[in-house]
């Protein structure tokens, strides 16, 4: 009888902050075979606070990938050829939980979360002589959005965490540490694990050494017993221990942005792509050296693609609030019922009529790394309507990605030719024509926009043996790519530019 060998399949987990997905690809051609995708919802406790059910989060996950294996098999596709699974994550929200009874001991802590802002204040007081301390080792600011400060908050706040702590029951992560935990078996042996990319969000991890700090953890306090332990990107962290999968190798784990970079194949130096989620955070590949930036932007590892191979670094501008702005018209304001609803009102004016729209609802990140900014809309008149504001708000996603690539552009010398982005808000057509106006440089998206799903399923099929280094980038390139060339003089782009600079130091030191 002839064989066929059979063709393996990867899968991957995105756990985002607006939702999760479960995607399966054919990793020899990139071609996506099979997906399912379910929206989180976030709380708002207090103002400034945003938290997730970390059992939501599990659950979302277990429920993409039966959906997504239903979807498979109706299809006729065998989903025991799926042989790998990456998993990649929205980076620094902090879960703590019981490792005897596998529950929760508090919701997660979301990166975009401000309750910190007081602990940052007295953790600043703190730092010795050296006021680079934190920044030399992490290759982050002190700020609210990174994990150890919200772990410092909870230890400080939470006797149920206290007391697991002392009890030693409790066991600390990033989303990534609580999915693997959990689907290699939770109580009954599950592995308590990260990657070097999503440790390097803690603020905990020394990013020279790669390894977990241990003046940083005395620094914040933070018993380094439930912490997990940090390996590569790119190796078997388990085995799927439930579900469709039951028995299937996790073997790739890296942050969103770091997923998104390997997804759009920035390996060489100077590579660069634009993700638009949630937030919105331009990385681009250093190689095997730390780039510190003098223009706000951080130092993160890129990726670490197998045990013994060398850990890559980026340079990373992150821009906390960009689908989320529209997420809020949505949610907030009901402005519009569906995110996609907001590029028909934009179209309907095609201006912002000098309505401008600083969405700093948690702040300013990079580069002004400013908590005290709230949100502004101003420039309003008797004429300014509802579009209007729906095409500020998308403006200022393009906005605020001008000031990454600006401070990318100084710290690296040689200014982006060009600019590759990815994310579901690049669905958008207005907002990647405007972002094209605004850089005064081309825009390029390619067909298969799930490069963060591409990513983790690279570097979990890499691990298992499958050839998935044989996609070439030429290849991927040579798939059909969507560009945007700049329609509108530069002169215009920089008068724009600089209103909304305007705008946003009106934004500034609002609370006091
Ligand atoms: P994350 O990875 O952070 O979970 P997603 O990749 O799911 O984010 O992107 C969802 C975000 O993009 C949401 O905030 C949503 O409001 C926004 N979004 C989705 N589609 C569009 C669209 N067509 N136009 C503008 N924004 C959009």
């Amino acid at each position: 009888s002839k064989e066929t060998p059979e063709e393996p399949l990867v899968g991957a987990v995105v756990q985002g902050t607006n939702s999760t997905r479960f995607l399966v690809f054919n990793p020899k051609t990139a071609e996506l075979v099979g997906s399912h995708q379910v929206e989180l919802t976030q709380e708002y406790p207090k103002e400034g606070w945003v938290e997730e059910d970390p059992k939501e989060i599990l659950q979302s996950v277990y429920e993409c990938i039966a959906k997504t294996c239903e979807k498979l098999t109706e299809a006729n596709i065998d989903t025991s050829k799926i042989k790998a699974i990456g998993v990649s994550n929205q980076r620094e929200t902090t879960v703590v939980w019981d490792k005897f009874t596998g529950e929760p001991l508090y919701n997660a802590v979301v990166w975009l979360d401000l309750r910190t802002q007081s602990t940052v204040e007295s953790l600043n007081k703190k730092i010795p002589g050296n006021s680079n301390f934190v920044k030399s080792k992490t290759g982050l600011p002190l700020s609210t959005y990174f994990s150890a400060v919200k772990l410092r908050w909870m230890l400080d706040n939470l006797r149920p965490i206290q007391k697991a702590v002392e009890e030693d029951r409790a066991l600390f992560g990033t989303i990534d540490s609580w999915l693997i935990w959990c689907m290699t078996g939770g109580v009954n042996g599950g592995i308590h694990c990260t990657d070097v990319t999503n440790a390097s969000r803690t603020m905990l991890f020394n990013i020279h050494s790669l390894e977990w700090d241990k003046e940083l953890c005395k620094f914040f306090e933070i018993p380094m017993s439930i912490l997990p332990n940090v390996r590569s990107s790119s190796e078997i962290y388990g085995q799927m221990t439930s579900g469709a999968l039951e028995g299937v190798p996790i073997s790739g784990c890296l942050g969103d942005q770091s997923a998104a970079l390997v997804g759009q194949m920035c390996f060489q130096e100077g590579q660069a792509k634009n993700t638009y989620g949630t937030g919105c955070f331009l990385l681009c590949n250093t190689g095997q050296k730390c780039v510190f930036s003098e223009h706000g932007l951080l130092t993160t590892v890129a990726y670490k693609l197998g045990k013994n191979k060398p850990a890559f670094y980026a340079l990373e501008g992150s821009v906390a609030i960009a689908g989320a702005v529209i997420r809020w018209l949505r949610d907030n304001f009901e402005l519009i019922t569906s995110s996609g609803e907001v590029e028909d009102l934009a179209r309907e004016v095609g201006t912002a009529y000098g309505c401008y729209f600083v969405p700093a609802f948690s702040g300013l990140y990079a580069p002004y790394w400013e908590p005290s900014a709230r949100g502004i809309i101003c420039g309003l008149t008797q004429f300014t309507n509802k579009c209007h504001i729906a095409f500020a708000a998308l403006e200022a996603v393009c906005f605020q990605t001008r000031e990454i690539v600006d401070a990318m552009n100084r710290d690296c010398g040689i200014p982006l030719s060009h600019l590759r982005v990815d994310g579901r808000m690049t669905n958008n057509k207005i907002l990647m024509q405007l972002q094209a106006d605004i850089l005064h440089i081309p825009v390029v998206k390619s067909v298969m926009p799930e490069t963060t799903a591409l990513g983790a399923a690279m570097a979990a099929g890499a691990a298992e043996g499958i050839d998935v280094w044989s996609i070439e980038p030429e290849d991927l390139s040579s798939m059909l790519m969507e560009r945007y060339e700049p329609q509108i003089q530069a002169t215009e782009s920089e008068i724009r530019f600089s209103t909304w600079k305007r705008a946003v130091m009106k934004s500034m030191g609002w609370v006091t």
